[in-house]
C-alpha cells in the first residue's frame, strides 16, 4: 500500500517503493515555487514533496525526513526533544491556485511530551489546534465539538482535547509523529474530492484527474514570542497595480489564523517598526523574487523569535486594472517588451476594466443566477411593466425592467431602464443584443425568474415592484438590495495595450451600431468602422414605431412609407456623418414583422389610436401575421422580394444620405447587407434592384458595395455562387448556430447550461463557435468564397466575432474582419493582436531566476 492511499491504521511495513522526481513538479505549483526559492536560496523552512504520480516507500519517507532533521537541526518523533523537535506542516500543491479549497495541517508530528517539556502557550495552542484539525479533517468530526481556546492555552485544554477526541474516535490521538504524518498526507491527497475542491474544479473546468502533491515542511512558530508574526506580502498593490510593497502583519500567530481570516492584520508598518531588519530583508527578498518571476507575487512569511521564513511565494491575485498596469510598467521598465506583456495578458474579466462592478455582496440577498448577457454590474428599483417603469425613471430613479421576454413594446423601457432581467433568452436574444450595444447589464435565463404583472417571483420568492434590486450582468447573478458598486477609473494602461493593438491585430475590428449613441460609445475604442447596422433596431424607436406597424400591418401604408422614408433618410445621414468616412455597414431589415407589433392591450389601443383604426382592426390584422415559426418564415431577404417596398425605401434613403454627406465633403464607405439569403436568386435580384438605385442616385461605385449575409446553412453551402457575386460576406454566426445545430437561440439556455455541467458541451455555443459543427461548415464555406475570389472582404458579425477563441479559429479560415458591440471591441483587439503574436513561437527567458540570487 502506497503511502498516498488510504489507509487509516498505521501499517508502515507495506509501502510500496518509489522515489521523488523533481520534473514531476509544475513550477506554477506551490511545490514549484518552493524549488525554485530554495534554488535562490531564499530562507525557506526545509521541506520535501511527494508527487501525486510516484507515492513514497515508508523507508524512502523515512529518508526524507532524516535530510529534514539534517536540514533543521531537529528530532524527529522523539518525544523527549521539546523545543528541538521536529514538526511538519503538510500541504497541497497543484499546477494551479486553488485558494483555500484543498485541505492542509500544520504541527504534525507534536506530542503530549513535547508541550509538555517546553509547557508554554505557543506550544500549547498549537498541539490542540493539531487535534481539533485532525479529527476534523482525518475524521471528519465537526470543529465545533472542541471548545473555543483560551488565550492563554494550558495543559488542561490539552487534556480536554486528548479526551473529547478519543470520545469521538474511540481510540486516543496519536502521538507517534509518523502515524501523523501518513494520515496527514492521506487527508492532502484526499482532499482533492472534498465537496468544496468538487465544486471550484467544476467552476473553473479543472477537471477531475487528481494531480495532487504533498508538501512537507519544518514548521516555523509565528506565535513563539512578541519577536514572532506571520504576514503576507505583495510586491505591487493588487488592486491598483501600484509599484509599492503592500501587505499585512499580525503579531506572534500562526499563519493559518491571517489565511482564514480569523483575525484583522496590521498593516506591513508595524513590522517595520517592530523589527526594521526582519522587513528590510524580507523587502529586498521580495523586490527579487519579482524579478526572479517576472510577476508580481504574493509572499506568505513567518518571523520566528526575529528570524525570516519565506513560506511560499505565488503570482499573486490582482485586479485587471492591476493586471494591465503591472505589465505596462514592466515595459516601461524595460523588463518586457510590449510583445510579451500582451501575450502574457488574460483577456478573462478584461470587461471589469470599463464596467462598473459590484465591490462585495455583503448586505444583498442573493436571489438567482443566469446568462451574464451584458456585462457590468447595477442596481436600482424593480419595474415590469412599461408605465410604472417609465414613472420610475420620470422621478429619477434607476430601474431594473424584468420581463419574461423582451417584445418591442418594452423597447422604451429598455432604454429608459439601467438594467435588464429576463425569464428566458441566451446570449444572442433581442433583449442580450439590445444591451449590449446600450452598454447596459442584462441578465437572461434568470433561474426560477417568473414576471407577473406588479412583481416578479424569483425562486419561489415574490418581489414587489420598486424594490431594490442589483444585477451583475458579467457574473449573471441577481441580488435583492442595493450593491456598492464601483466605478472603474478611465485605464491608461489599457488604452497603451489597445494603441498596440491596433496595429497589429490579426483581424480587423468593427462595431455593431445601430444609432449615433451607439458608434459614440464605440469610438473610445477605435473601430475599424460600423461592422453591423440592424437597421431594424431604429424601427425600436418611439418616433418609428407606430409609423413602421402601420407598414407591417398595411394601415395607411403611403403615410406610414413617407414617414418611415423621412425618418430613414435622417437615421442615414447622421450616422454617416459620425463615422466621418469609415466603413458604414447597414443590413436591411431582416427580423419576422410579427416582432414588430403591440403585445398588451395598452399597446394595441395606443396603435390603433395613433393610425386612427379600431383595435379590432389591429387585432385582426395582427392575427393574419401570425407565424408559427417566424424564425424561419417572413423575414429578412424573403420580405424584401415579397413585399419590395420597404427595401427600396432603405435602400433609396441610404443612397440619398450618402449623395448629401458626400456633398458636404466626408468621404462614404457605404456597405449594404442582404440579410438572411437561402439561394443565390434572391441575392441576384436584389443586388440588381440595390444596383439600380445606386445609378439613379449617380454615387461613385468606388463609395458603395452590396454584400450578402451566410446565417442559413443553404446560402453556406452555396457560397461558391455567392461569392461570384458578392461584393463582400459577412457570417452571421447566431442564425447560422441556431440553424446547424437546430438550438433555438432564445428558448434553450437552460438546456446548454446542463449540458455544459454535464460536459457534453464545453462552451455555450453562443459565445463561442462550436468548430465541430457550425466551423466546419463555415470553413467549407470559406474555402469554396476564397477559391473563387480570393480578395473579397469575408468578415463575421454574429456575437463569435467578439469571443477571441471564435476569433483565433475564424482567422484560420481566412476571415479577415470581425464585428461585436461596443464594448468588446477592447477585447478584440486585443484577441487580435494576441493571435497575431501567437504565430511566433514564445519562450520566457528563465536565465534571471538562475542569475538572482539572494545573499
Ligand atoms: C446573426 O445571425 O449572426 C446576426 C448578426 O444577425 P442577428 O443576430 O440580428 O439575427
Ligand atoms: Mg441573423
Amino acid at each position: 500500500m502506497s503511502v498516498l492511499s488510504t489507509p487509516y491504521s498505521f501499517t508502515p511495513k507495506n509501502y510500496v517503493s518509489s522515489s521523488i522526481s523533481q520534473d514531476d513538479t509544475a513550477p506554477t505549483s506551490k511545490a514549484g515555487y518552493l524549488k525554485s526559492l530554495e534554488a535562490l536560496q531564499v530562507p525557506v523552512p526545509p521541506f520535501f514533496v511527494i508527487s501525486y504520480k510516484r507515492p513514497l516507500t515508508f523507508e524512502a519517507l523515512q529518508e526524507e525526513i532524516a535530510i529534514l532533521e539534517k536540514k533543521s537541526g531537529k528530532l524527529w518523533n522523539d518525544v523527549t526533544s521539546g523545543q528541538d523537535g521536529l514538526f511538519v506542516s503538510v500541504r497541497s500543491s497543484f499546477k494551479v491556485s486553488m485558494p483555500g479549497m484543498l485541505d492542509s495541517l500544520l504541527n504534525v508530528g507534536l506530542s503530549f511530551n513535547h508541550a509538555r517539556l517546553v509547557n508554554q502557550d505557543y506550544l500549547w495552542r498549537s498541539y490542540v489546534k493539531l487535534i481539533r484539525n485532525y479529527a476534523y479533517l482525518v475524521e471528519k468530526i465537526d470543529a465545533q465539538t472542541f471548545p473555543e481556546l483560551p488565550k492563554e492555552a494550558t495543559l488542561e485544554d490539552a487534556l480536554k482535547a486528548e479526551t473529547i477526541f478519543q470520545e469521538k474516535t474511540g481510540y486516543a490521538f496519536p502521538q507517534n509523529a509518523n502515524e501523523q504524518l501518513i494520515q496527514a498526507m492521506n487527508m492532502v491527497h484526499k482532499s482533492w474530492d472534498n465537496p468544496r475542491a468538487q465544486a471550484y474544479r467544476l467552476h473553473e473546468n479543472i477537471g477531475s484527474t487528481s494531480g495532487v502533491d504533498v508538501i512537507v515542511q519544518t514548521m516555523v512558530f509565528g506565535n513563539l514570542n512578541s519577536k514572532s508574526g506571520t504576514g503576507i506580502l505583495f510586491t505591487r498593490n493588487p488592486s491598483t497595480g501600484e509599484k509599492e510593497i503592500f501587505g499585512e502583519y499580525s503579531r506572534q500567530v500562526q499563519g493559518e489564523e491571517i489565511v482564514s481570516g480569523s483575525l484583522t492584520p496590521s498593516p506591513l508598518q508595524v513590522l517595520e517598526q517592530d523589527l526594521p531588519c526582519a522587513y528590510k530583508i524580507l523587502r529586498d527578498i521580495a523586490l527579487q523574487l519579482e524579478y526572479a518571476f517576472l510577476d508580481m507575487q504574493d509572499i506568505e512569511f513567518t518571523i520566528e523569535n526575529g528570524k525570516l521564513w519565506i513560506l511560499q511565494t505565488r503570482s499573486g491575485k490582482r485586479t485587471k486594472t492591476a493586471e494591465l498596469r503591472i505589465l505596462i510598467q514592466y515595459v516601461e521598465e524595460g523588463i518586457l517588451t510590449m510583445e510579451d506583456a500582451l501575450r502574457r495578458l488574460s483577456l478573462q474579466g478584461l470587461e471589469q476594466v470599463y464596467h462598473p462592478y459590484l465591490e462585495h455582496s455583503n448586505g444583498l440577498e442573493y436571489l438567482g443566477k443566469g446568462l451574464g448577457a451584458s456585462p457590468g454590474a447595477v442596481s436600482g428599483i424593480l419595474a415590469t411593466r412599461q408605465d410604472t417603469a417609465i414613472a420610475f425613471i420620470k422621478s429619477g430613479k434607476r430601474v431594473i425592467f424584468a420581463a419574461q421576454e423582451t417584445h418591442c413594446d418594452d423597447v422604451a423601457s429598455i432604454l429608459g431602464a439601467a438594467g435588464v432581467i429576463t425569464a428566458t433568452g441566451g446570449m444572442t436574444c433581442h433583449g442580450a443584443v439590445v444591451t449590449r450595444g446600450l452598454g447596459k447589464p442584462c441578465v437572461t435565463s434568470l433561474s426560477g425568474l417568473k414576471v407577473h404583472q406588479d412583481s416578479v417571483e424569483i425562486s419561489g420568492q415574490r418581489i414587489s415592484e420598486g424594490t431594490a434590486l442589483t444585477i451583475d450582468g458579467t457574473a449573471g447573478t441577481v441580488w435583492k438590495g442595493e450593491g456598492i458598486l464601483k466605478v472603474p477609473e478611465q485605464c491608461e494602461a489599457l488604452q497603451k495595450f489597445l494603441c498596440f493593438s491596433h496595429r497589429t491585430s490579426a483581424l480587423e475590428v468593427y462595431v455593431n451600431a445601430d444609432t449615433p449613441e451607439d458608434w459614440k460609445a464605440a469610438s473610445a475604442f477605435n473601430p475599424k468602422g460600423v461592422g453591423l447596422c440592424r437597421s431594424e433596431h431604429m424601427f425600436f424607436q418611439s418616433t418609428h414605431l407606430s409609423w413602421f406597424q402601420g407598414w407591417v400591418l398595411g394601415i395607411q401604408e403611403a403615410l406610414c412609407i413617407s414617414h418611415i422614408r423621412h425618418l430613414q433618410e435622417e437615421d442615414y445621414t447622421r450616422l454617416l456623418r459620425q463615422v466621418q468616412g469609415k466603413c458604414f455597414t447597414v443590413r436591411l431589415l431582416d427580423p419576422p414583422l410579427h416582432e414588430f407589433l403591440p403585445h398588451t392591450a395598452e399597446a394595441e389601443r395606443v396603435l390603433a389610436q395613433k393610425l386612427n383604426v379600431s383595435v379590432e382592426t389591429i387585432n385582426t390584422r395582427t392575427a393574419a401575421l401570425k407565424e408559427n415559426n417566424p424564425m424561419l418564415g417572413q423575414r429578412g431577404c424573403r420580405l424584401g422580394i415579397v413585399r419590395p417596398e420597404l427595401y427600396d425605401l432603405q435602400v433609396q434613403a441610404l443612397f440619398k444620405a450618402a449623395v448629401q454627406v458626400h456633398q458636404e465633403g466626408i468621404p462614404v464607405d457605404l456597405r449594404i447587407m442582404v440579410p438572411f439569403v437561402m439561394i443565390p436568386k434572391e441575392f441576384i435580384i436584389l443586388k440588381q434592384r440595390i444596383t439600380q438605385w445606386g445609378l439613379q442616385y449617380n454615387l461613385e461605385k468606388s463609395s458603395w458595395m452590396v454584400g450578402v449575409m451566410i446565417e442559413i446553412p443553404s446560402a453556406a453551402l452555396q457560397a461558391c455562387d455567392l461569392a461570384q457575386e458578392a461584393d463582400f460576406i459577412c457570417f452571421g454566426t447566431n442564425d447560422l448556430t441556431q440553424m446547424v445545430l437546430g438550438v433555438s437561440r432564445d428558448d434553450t439556455a437552460p438546456m446548454i447550461q446542463e449540458y455544459q455541467s454535464l460536459k457534453m458541451l464545453s462552451v455555450d455555443p453562443f459565445q463561442t463557435i462550436h468548430q465541430a459543427s457550425v466551423g466546419k461548415l463555415i470553413s467549407l464555406a470559406c474555402e469554396a468564397i476564397l477559391k473563387i475570389n480570393p480578395h473579397i472582404p469575408l468578415s463575421v458579425c454574429g456575437e463569435h466575432g467578439g469571443d477571441p477563441e471564435s476569433m483565433r479559429f475564424f482567422h484560420t479560415l481566412g476571415i479577415q474582419a470581425v464585428s461585436c458591440s461596443a464594448y468588446r471591441i477592447a477585447k478584440a483587439y486585443l484577441a487580435g493582436a494576441q493571435i497575431m503574436l501567437e504565430k511566433k513561437a514564445y519562450s520566457l527567458d528563465t536565465s534571471s531566476l538562475q542569475s538572482l540570487y539572494i545573499a
